[in-house]
């Protein structure tokens, strides 16, 4: 599938990416989530099925696999 972004000549391939999104105040991070990723830009596009099953996976309080180390950019800065 062609890109959708204006002016981008790249196709959307089949990709699995980290996707980051907040719940609740919370940032969440989950692995292996099948997307398209355009080739030249980077757009990414998640199925509406990979979209719902995150929201499921965040309502239905799913335990994690694991925890990721989390930096905050403007605390970096300030050192
Ligand atoms: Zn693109």
């Amino acid at each position: 599938m062609d890109c959708t972004i204006q002016g981008c000549l790249g196709k959307y391939e089949g990709q699995y990416i980290v996707h980051t999104s907040r719940h609740n105040e919370r940032i969440i991070v989950i692995d292996n989530v099948p997307a398209e990723v355009c080739d030249t830009c980077g757009d990414t596009l998640l199925s509406s099925i990979a979209t719902r099953r995150i929201d499921e996976m965040l309502s239905n309080g799913s335990r994690p696999t694991g925890v990721v180390p989390l930096y905050d950019f403007m605390d970096q800065l300030s050192e």
